[in-house]
């Protein structure tokens, strides 16, 4: 059979320069922010694949959108355009807006948890697991073990395990679990999908046991594609149905609108309950803003409503999307570097236990891969392993995290094919050149959140 390239589904009409220091200035650069990517420069990075969080380009059409933004503080048209994209869209009637997706997950739980409350979820997220134990919650991962498993090639990483979810409710009782947090796309996982079966049966069981099943929404778009990809019956399907599906096996969704959504601010809390929405609306006002624009201004608000009805209007937009992260995992995975597998929805996530075997836990291996790879050619990566985890506050000892990953994630719609072969030729002359990486020592380390402001030195 013939195989022929795809392309990018879009052409560009508008570029921002960006430009690679020498290898001297790089390397003044990374001693000057300590060893910690977090605080270099942007102006001093090449390729930036910190994060896919609000780095997305938007099209002509939500530029345009910005011009007609209604900001009126109270019915504002672009909000109605809004609630209307979320109904055709994801199929929710009761939108409630927010600044971005932790607000959604602050006001979802401070009108469902009770202090003492279990909340299951299929593996923690940062802000919403704050969330959750600020208003009095306690979290349990209720994710299948082949998630916690870098090299299994488990299909559906983000399956909620039935057993785990059944032996929490025979413990606490459904009176104690107000409702369960189901991520699509499970980011720290690396974007692994959950199955439809799967999610149909949990939301089955919750409904037998009087149970909410809330999904943590950010990333349906790009759980929707690898369902289609993978799961036998969706093939024919397009995104939008599956989406679609997806939302009618759930009470309500949280979803920051960084991500899927292709915009740069902004997030929802969506619901079916009209009474559950006048609760949530109640709060709003105090912490977010009025009903009507929660934090975000009105042509943010078209801006969104544009984006949402794009990234389903083909099925393009988001196999373009999935198949750069692809494309760029293929390149490093077939050199062998080892990565996280299957290759997830968002970003690449270089197995920096495996690539450098000479450098113990606590001399923070994925902190100096990244340091490396910035140094070698521009790349921006993030750090996910023990200095993210951070120390236990009673032994005061480091935790000891099984994955000590480096993620590179793709930001939406801005760098093409061959910026995606930069990095990887990048990576992959670093892993050829592995012995040359040394270990890191602090010589700043934060109380709280460490992985933000510490700064590092070479050992010896
Ligand atoms: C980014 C993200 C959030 C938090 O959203 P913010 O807009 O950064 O507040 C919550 N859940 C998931 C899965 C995310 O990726």
């Amino acid at each position: 059979m013939e195989r022929r390239s795809w392309a990018e589904p879009y052409k560009i009409k508008m570029v921002e320069p960006i430009k690679m220091l020498s290898r001297e200035e790089r390397e003044r650069a990374i001693v000057e922010a300590g060893y910690n990517t977090f605080l270099l420069r942007s102006d001093d990075v090449y390729i930036d694949l910190l994060t896919d969080s609000g780095t997305s380009a938007m099209s002509d059409y939500q530029w345009a959108g910005l011009m007609l933004g209604d900001e009126a503080y109270a019915g504002s048209r672009s909000f109605y355009h809004l609630v209307d994209a979320v109904k055709d869209v994801y199929g929710y009637p009761e939108l409630v807006p927010t600044h971005q997706g932790r607000g959604a997950e602050h006001i979802l739980s401070q009108i469902l948890i009770k202090p003492g409350d279990i909340v299951p979820g299929n593996m923690y997220f940062t802000t919403t697991r704050f969330h959750q134990e600020y208003a009095g919650g306690t979290f349990v991962d209720v994710i299948v073990d082949e998630a916690h498993e870098p090299a299994s090639r488990f299909p559906f990483k983000g399956n909620v395990d039935m057993a785990k979810l059944r032996a929490l409710v025979d413990e606490y009782g459904s009176e104690r679990i107000p409702y369960i947090s189901v991520e699509t796309n499970v980011n720290m996982a690396g974007g692994q999908p959950i199955s439809m079966a799967n999610l149909r049966e949990v939301y089955e069981y919750c409904h037998a046991n009087d149970i909410y099943v809330m999904l943590d929404a950010t990333r349906a778009l790009e759980n929707a594609y690898f369902i289609q990809r993978r799961e036998p019956g969706y093939e024919d399907k397009t995104i939008r149905e599956i989406l679609f599906e997806i939302c009618s096996y759930s009470d309500g969704a949280t979803v920051s609108s960084k991500k899927d959504n292709l915009v740069n601010i902004g997030g929802f809390l969506a619901l079916r309950d009209p009474e559950l929405a006048k609760r949530a609306r109640a709060l709003l006002v105090a912490f977010e803003g009025l009903h009507t624009y929660g934090g975000m201004s009105g042509r943010d608000m078209e801006a969104l409503a544009r984006g949402i009805r794009e990234m389903v209007a083909t099925d393009d937009h988001v196999a373009a999307r999935v198949g750069q992260v692809e494309y760029l995992g293929n390149l490093i995975d077939k050199a062998g570097v080892p990565i996280v597998q299957p290759i997830g929805g968002h970003g690449i996530f270089l197995d920096a236990k495996s690539i450098l075997p000479h450098i113990p836990q606590d001399e923070f291996p994925a902190q100096a891969l990244t340091a490396a790879l910035y140094v070698d050619s521009g790349v921006r990566g993030m750090e996910r392993g023990i200095v993210s985890a951070g120390r236990d506050p009673e032994t005061g000892e480091h935790h000891y995290p099984k994955l000590e990953l480096v993620r590179l994630a793709i930001p939406r719609r801005v760098y093409t094919q061959a910026h995606m072969d930069v990095v990887a030729e990048s990576v992959v002359h670093l892993y050829e050149h592995k012995d040359e990486i040394g270990g890191l020592e602090f010589t700043y380390e934060p109380e709280e959140l460490r992985f933000f402001q510490a700064r590092f030195k070479p050992i010896g």
